[in-house]
């Protein structure tokens, strides 16, 4: 607790200086957000840091979360205090990858999940969140839709839109760990309890949920009055938020495997040294850039919440 109290001093103080803000995404380690400036998805975190006249951005996520603060704040230094936190599911689809798929399928236009390298964005017409998804493919103007690259939350798309999907295999190992037998052992101790599974889930967990929400979906869904218990289908991170925010209310994990590994890599010590040496930098190049940025300015265009 000491440590804890000295670092998190020694970093609001270097915060400061540098004029930085930092940002910790929903499945980070409950120290890293506790000292963070905001705590969410992504896409929020990285919009709300380009609204800030900060120079600085500490990312405490994965990689791909820190490209999309460079996309959208290309003047601000991005940090990643650990260079090796990276995405499993984002590293199953490379441009090139994409590319060969989109040559398959030329009629079909490419809507990918902010889960993704800036070059797979640079690559895709538009961009979409697990909240705005289903908008995102219905205001697409076609009928074939190459959807890269999750391939659960393509398929959840897939029942919710006449389009027709071609999925991109991949999937979020952390996600795929969570098992139906989970929730039909958890539904059956808490008989009372509602349940939230996020859509990067198997398609046979996400049939057994009362809903399919986003984290913050989740977040939201969590305050209503007439919520008391939640068996909650997602990474572990969130219950942390969830219990600090709604005391007296129970959430269940689904599962105590369902732990990111990379999201863990960022620890307090490791946000210190980064912003001591300022780096590791995480810079999306300017080509790439303005692209991808293009994809994600057509999903602004529909809407977050779509
Ligand atoms: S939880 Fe899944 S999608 Fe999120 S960073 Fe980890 S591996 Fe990637």
């Amino acid at each position: 607790m000491e440590r804890q109290s000295e670092l998190t001093e020694k970093i609001l103080k270097l915060k400061k200086q540098r004029n930085a803000v930092i940002l910790a995404h929903n499945y980070e380690l409950g120290e890293t957000q506790d000292i963070a400036d905001f705590v969410g998805d992504s896409l929020d975190l990285s919009q709300k840091a380009a609204k800030t006249d900060a120079d600085v951005i500490v990312f405490c996520g994965v990689h791909f979360m820190a490209e999309t603060a460079s996309i959208l704040s290309p003047q601000k230094t991005v940090l990643l205090p650990d260079e090796h936190a990276g995405c499993p599911m984002a590293n199953m689809i490379t441009a090139p990858q994409l590319r060969e798929k989109k040559k398959e399928y030329p009629g079909a236009t490419v809507v990918c999940y902010v889960n993704s390298s800036a070059a797979v964005k640079a690559e895709s017409f538009i961009c979409c969140t697990s909240a705005n998804a289903v908008g995102v493919v219905e205001s697409v103007d076609a009928d074939e839709i190459i959807f890269v690259p999750d391939q659960y939350l393509g398929h959840y798309l897939s029942t919710k839109t006449s389009k027709k999907m071609i999925l991109w295999p991949g999937f979020c190992p952390t996600h795929a760990r969570i098992m139906p037998e989970y929730i039909i052992k958890l539904r059956q101790e808490y008989p009372e309890a509602k349940v939230v599974v996020h859509p990067e889930c198997r398609p046979d967990v996400i049939a057994l949920a009362d809903q399919v929400l986003s984290t913050s979906g989740m977040i939201e869904f969590a305050q209503r009055e007439d919520v008391k218990e939640v068996i909650v289908g997602t990474e572990m991170g969130l219950i942390y938020r969830l219990r600090k925010e709604n005391p007296g209310k129970k959430f269940i994990p689904v599962s105590e495997q369902a732990i990111c590994p990379n999201m863990k890599l960022i620890t307090l010590e490791k946000v210190l040294w980064s912003l001591e040496e300022m780096k590791p930098v995480i810079k999306v190049p300017e080509n790439i850039r303005l692209k991808a940025k293009a994809a994600v300015d057509r999903m602004l265009a529909v809407g977050r919440s779509a």
